[in-house]
């Protein structure tokens, strides 16, 4: 049985706008974004702005409801206690984070996060109630010597292995991004991104089982922008996009809402 899921276009804006600027572009955003869910039908809007933004965000978002969520780029494993310079779940819990990043690319391959490290950091979103959006995708390397699905769904299945063993019906979203993709211009065809979207939401079957698939969004990312969402939207098994560099130009980001 078909499982409507809503579809989520998240912006990553990665290290840029202080809290200062994120606040003008967030007002920004959300007058550009006005008739999106309105014209287009629903569609989930959240940003990710850095840590130091997110009160900033938080408590625009909810003076002004905007229909806007908002999220952090990463999370600690810990709770709490004598870990320098982390962030545990239960602070972007009390900063009403909806989501948080796990896995970036640019996280596994600045700061060494293997595959263990993002499960346990799933593990950890999902235990203070945040919902992770955990990132997979291959190198170019990859690709060449595994073929596109091999190297996301080995990344993906540690995750899973690790949520089915503490919360097999906690919600996730899965962002495939394929690396060589990231920031690059040249983003996936969607056809590529169907293809590996599809390979993931079979290893969630086989996992999580059936309905957890059915329920779980999978977003494509990597040089997404307003004039090739369409083509990601229309496969079968992309239920949004996760956007670095267009999600910080608002009326960029804003077409990209408007995907229809
Ligand atoms: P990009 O980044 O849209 O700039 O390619 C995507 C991402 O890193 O999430």
């Amino acid at each position: 049985m078909g499982v409507a899921r809503t579809p989520l276009i998240a912006g990553n804006w990665k290290m840029n706008l202080d809290h200062l600027q994120a606040i003008a572009f967030v007002q920004k955003l959300a007058w550009s974004l006005k008739d999106a869910k309105h014209s287009f039908g629903e569609v989930e809007v959240a940003v990710f702005p850095p840590f130091t933004d997110l009160r900033s965000v938080q408590t625009l978002i909810a003076a002004d409801k905007l229909e806007l969520v908002h999220g952090a780029q990463d999370v600690s494993i810990h709770d709490n206690g004598a870990y320098t310079g982390e962030i545990s779940g239960a602070f972007l819990k009390a900063l009403a984070c909806s989501y948080v990043i796990i896995g970036h690319s640019e996280r596994r391959q600045y700061h060494h996060e293997d595959d263990g490290v993002v499960a346990q950091k799933t593990v950890a979103a999902l235990k203070h109630g945040v919902t992770p959006v955990v990132c997979v995708g291959e190198t170019a390397e990859d690709l060449e010597a595994h073929g596109p699905a091999a190297v996301p769904v080995g990344q993906l299945e540690t995750v899973l292995d690790a949520i089915s063993a503490s919360d097999a019906d906690a919600e996730i979203v899965v962002a495939y991004e394929p690396v060589w993709a990231i920031g690059s211009g040249q983003a996936a065809s969607p056809e590529q991104a169907q293809q590996v979207c599809a390979a993931l939401r079979a290893a969630i079957v086989e996992k999580l089982g059936e309905d957890a698939a059915a329920r779980t969004r999978i977003l494509y990312g990597g040089s997404v922008k307003s004039g090739n969402i369409a083509g990601f939207m229309a496969q079968k098994d992309v239920d949004g996009a996760l956007v670095g560099g267009a999600s910080l130009d608002a009326a960029e980001f804003a077409a990209i809402a408007r995907f229809r």
